[in-house]
């Protein structure tokens, strides 16, 4: 593999994005559907919605939407850390 790094869009990138405190986390993040964080389970390879569940909408996404910049983040461009231990 001759390939050079930089133009190849891999998942190898493991540094996340965004660090978000939970507590800040649950009304940063929302859904495509405009559900808070507080309902949103980071998966491994997708984000878990429980109020498009609850509502019957399928509730697997691969990206939920970052309020304060607009932009839109997979589930492994977010580390959600707690600060308040
Ligand atoms: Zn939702």
């Amino acid at each position: 593999m001759a390939a050079t790094d930089d133009d190849v869009a891999d998942d190898d990138d493991d540094e996340p994005v965004l660090e978000l405190d939970t507590s800040v986390e649950r009304w940063r993040l929302v859904c495509p559907a405009g559900h808070r964080g507080s309902k949103l389970k980071q998966r491994f390879d997708h984000w878990h919605c429980r109020q498009c569940k609850q509502r019957g909408i399928d509730p697997a996404y691969s990206y939920v939407k970052d309020q304060q910049t607009g932009r839109y983040l997979a589930p492994d461009e977010v580390e959600i850390t707690t600060r308040s231990a």
